[in-house]
């Protein structure tokens, strides 16, 4: 079993499709954990760290701790890849048809949702929402 991070970014809390992406997600996996928050420029600038420098990096920052966001925390065979592919490409236009990012995504900024992309982002976004909780 793995475990994986699902965040519903603000974009798409104001939209009021958390209730659409949590019944997507349901299905394929096991809910372990669902955390409402508002993450403060600090947690947002260490959770994107590696994009730090990058000409989008300050925005993001920005976005992300601008309202309450949905850590969602899955469980399941493969969950990491799986996910991913339920989410689709970052970039909205990109996604594939079906996808939650194709579905509820408004642009590559505001792509409703994040989702780890390997076991060792998982272990280290996981705690964001959830401090109680390994990979
Ligand atoms: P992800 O793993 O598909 O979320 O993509 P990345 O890890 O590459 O980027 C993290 C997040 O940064 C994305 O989900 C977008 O919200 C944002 N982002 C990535 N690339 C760009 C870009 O070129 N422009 C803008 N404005 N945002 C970007």
């Amino acid at each position: 079993m793995q475990r994986t991070l699902l965040i519903i970014k603000p974009d798409a809390v104001k939209k009021k499709v958390i209730g659409k992406i949590i019944s997507m997600v349901e299905k394929e996996f096991a809910i372990r954990g669902i955390c409402m928050k508002t993450l403060t420029p600090e947690e947002a600038k260490k959770f994107y760290k590696v994009h730090e420098g990058k000409d989008f990096y300050e925005g993001l920052v920005e976005f992300m701790s601008s309202s309450p966001s949905v850590g969602v925390l899955l469980e399941g065979e493969n969950a990491i890849y799986r996910l991913r592919e339920i989410v689709g490409a970052t970039d909205p236009k990109k996604a594939k048809p079906g996808t939650i990012r194709s579905l509820f995504g408004t642009n590559i900024r505001f792509n409703a949702v994040h989702a780890s992309d390997s076991p060792e982002a998982a272990k280290y976004e996981i705690p964001f929402y959830f401090p109680n909780w390994d990979a």
